[in-house]
């Protein structure tokens, strides 16, 4: 499952903006509209970027709650969910 990190990352890499290290910023998501922060719509954990999963309900899940057909595996999946 694609967490945001991984969304934004490969957004960028489509785009052609390369992060050394695949580091990124709170700038870099405002950036690309996707959330720093958020927290887990089952368990109320607190997530960021990196461990929060985007599912098809539209609410961020950490990984242990978001069920692997709940989550995205690839940012084509995701885009056609989320396109603006
Ligand atoms: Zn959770």
């Amino acid at each position: 499952m694609l967490t945001i990190f991984d969304i934004a990352l490969a957004l960028d890499r489509q785009a052609g903006i390369v992060h050394p290290d695949d580091r990124m910023t709170g700038a870099d998501l405002d950036r690309l509209r996707l959330p720093m922060f958020g927290g887990c719509a089952i368990c109320e954990a607190s997530l960021a970027a990196f461990n929060a999963v985007p599912t098809r309900s539209g609410f961020l899940a950490c990984e242990d709650c978001a069920s692997p057909e709940a989550g995205y595996e690839t940012l084509v999946d995701f885009l056609a969910d989320n396109a603006e």
